[in-house]
């Protein structure tokens, strides 16, 4: 099973700033065997410069969002195409702050979905649940919705593209991080929706990240959970030493 340490810059890091830390990551990591595969999401301004650094390396690059559109009158907005072509591998997709701030549904975001496939790019769906929907015991039920309404109509050739990010807002960015085993519960959830919705076998290759204030002190006991293959780190991951300690995760516990 493979494993993804991801960082999301979210709006930080000017151009300059970001090509430093593309330099200093990939010097980092040069030669490192039995790591994870990373990927970083730089803004929009920053993409292509990244991209251009992490040439050659074991680094990759993602969006933060696209449009759903291929081109056209979206003043603002970036498509998949257009990421695809600034160097990306990777889109995030329904990231929790595009649902709460930007007002995105499941079923755009099943148009997103939709759109970085046919450009080639392999989509990093993020979906989870409130604080109150956790305290009305409704988890399971909203990742229910999240998982069949972003991935409505799409086949198991699209599916196996994808990677699944378990993030309950209730603990982006906020420093509260869900227990290894309340995380644990919720993948284990995931995994079974789609071995029922597509089949056993892609229900175990599927990558499921947890995000939600990992930090390099909680990364290994997350990490060792049976079905978290990974994280999708905001805040730890704009500091290049602790983004590493994360990547170096089994070497540096307890450290
Ligand atoms: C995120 O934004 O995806 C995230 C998990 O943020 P943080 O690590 O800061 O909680």
């Amino acid at each position: 099973m493979r494993t993804i340490i991801a960082g999301n810059w979210k709006m930080n890091k000017t151009i300059a700033e970001a090509v430093d830390f593309a330099n200093r990551l990939r010097e980092k990591l040069a030669g490192k065997t039995g790591i994870p595969e990373v990927i970083v999401a730089p803004p929009f301004t920053a993409l292509n410069p990244v991209s251009v650094v992490l040439r050659g390396s074991a680094v990759l690059v993602a969006a933060q969002n696209i449009h759903e559109a291929d081109h056209g009158a979206f003043t603002g907005e970036v498509s998949a195409l257009m990421a695809r072509e600034a160097g990306c591998t990777y889109a995030i997709i329904g990231h929790s702050e595009r649902r709460t701030l930007f007002g995105e549904r499941d079923e755009r975001i099943n148009k997103k979905l939709s759109a970085a496939l046919a450009a080639g790019l392999h989509p990093i769906l993020c979906i989870g649940e409130t604080l109150q929907e956790r305290e009305e015991n409704q988890t399971e039920r909203v990742i229910e919705r999240q998982l069949n309404e972003g991935l409505n109509n799409l086949g198991n050739d699209d599916i196996e593209k994808i990677i699944v990010a378990y993030e309950p807002v209730w603990a982006i960015g906020t420093g509260k991080t869900a227990t290894p085993s309340q995380a644990q519960e919720v993948h284990r959830f995931i995994r079974g929706w789609l071995a029922k919705r597509c089949s056993g076998e892609l229900s175990q290759q599927t990558v499921i990240l947890y995000g939600g204030s990992v930090t390099p002190q909680n990364a290994g006991a997350l990490m060792s959970q049976p079905d978290i293959n990974g994280a999708l780190i905001g805040g730890a991951s704009l500091d290049v030493e602790s983004f590493v300690r994360i990547i170096e995760y089994q070497f540096t516990q307890g450290v």
